[in-house]
């Protein structure tokens, strides 16, 4: 048996070409295109407004190399865990976060992490490859089929904030985006797409080259560089320094605040001596604060902090006008919840 190519490696215009050279009409590249994109089908068998031979032909040359969802969990919050599996075997994990006002769909970048942070329990699974753009592209379409059928709308928001660090896997991330964005692909807006990273100086740079149009979020956890490259340890190669001059760089170029998730933990960042330098690290550039909720991935290296240190955060940070949220955590009983994929099931 010859070895099948995957249909989607294919641009529209050369599947165009394709039909013509086997004596059909270009359309049905058009007609095909929208299927395996916008319909996101999983067969050819899919296709009904394609002849039965058509079909068999492509068969006979094709394959659809599209992920399938393996296990899908819901939460009792109503959040819903899917464990995908990919063309090779390996699994994905990606989220959907319903909530009264909109739904928004947490997808992985890389099947396992490149980064290291102590307190996540993706980077004990260390990375094993990137993902494609299109296994990016069919975690965001399984979970907007998921959202219309449990939640009757489409799915309203994307963020990067499932398994891996997207700015290690920077081309595929982007050229997923595309196709997310593309009145071919979902037609979602990128504004409504957060790509979160840990930090990487050089690539928040060629963002702003690349004039991306979404919204970026970093993972900060602490602005003083000795406690920072203590849970963070891969940012001893990237200083605050450089991050902040990052940071501006990008607001330079895109004219768009940063946001920066943040999770208070007990012994580690909650002092007057963190909080006040998290007020000057706020000061570099136009940004808002997500105080994460902690997830607890193991048997108690790390502790949320007590109450009273976020609130002091949050009057702190509010005193400096910095505009600052709590993120309260979801499907945690499902292990759903920001850090804790792991594949576990
Ligand atoms: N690599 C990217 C995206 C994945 S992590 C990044 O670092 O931003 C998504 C968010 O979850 C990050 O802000 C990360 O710091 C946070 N996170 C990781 N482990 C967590 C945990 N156990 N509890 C709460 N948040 C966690």
């Amino acid at each position: 048996m010859k070895n099948k190519k995957d249909i989607r490696a294919l641009s529209k215009e050369q599947l165009r070409e394709f039909f013509v050279e086997n004596g059909d009409k270009a359309f049905r590249g058009n007609q095909v295109y929208e299927w395996l994109w916008s319909k996101s089908a999983h067969s050819f068998e899919d296709m009904t407004n394609i002849s039965k031979e058509t079909r068999q032909m492509l068969t006979d040359n094709f394959v659809i190399n599209h992920i399938e969802v393996d296990t899908m969990q819901r939460s009792l919050d109503g959040t819903v865990k899917n464990a995908v599996r990919l063309h090779d075997g390996l699994i994905v994990e990606s989220v959907l976060i319903p909530t009264d006002s909109r739904t928004t769909a947490c997808v992985s970048s890389q099947v396992g992490c490149s980064l290291d942070c102590t307190f996540c329990a993706t980077a004990r699974l260390k990375k094993m490859r990137n993902l494609n753009p299109d296994e990016i592209y069919d975690q965001v379409a399984a979970i907007n089929k998921e959202s219309l059928l449990y939640y009757n709308h489409k799915l309203s928001n994307i963020v990067f904030m499932g398994m891996g660090e997207p700015l290690m896997n920077y081309n595929n991330v982007l050229k997923a985006i595309d196709k997310i964005t593309s009145p071919e692909g979902l037609g979602m807006s990128p504004k409504r797409i957060t790509v979160s990273t840990s930090g990487v100086p050089k690539m928040i740079k060629k963002l702003a080259d690349d004039e991306v149009k979404f919204n970026l979020a970093v993972s900060l956890h602490s602005a003083i560089e000795e406690v920072r490259s203590k849970i963070m340890p891969f940012s001893r190669a990237f200083p605050l320094n450089d991050l902040k001059e990052a940071l501006e760089y990008w607001y330079a170029k895109t004219k768009r605040r940063i946001t920066y998730e943040y999770v208070v933990w007990d012994g580690i960042n909650d002092t007057k001596e963190a909080i006040n330098a998290l007020v000057k690290f706020c000061k570099y550039v136009p940004c808002k604060v997500n105080l994460i909720e902690y997830n607890p991935i193991d048997d108690g290296e790390f502790q949320q902090a007590n109450p009273q240190a976020i609130d002091d955060y949050i009057s702190i940070l509010e005193m400096n006008d910095i505009v600052v949220n709590v993120r309260r955590s979801r499907g945690k009983d499902i292990d759903a919840a920001c850090g804790q994929l792991a594949n576990k099931s």
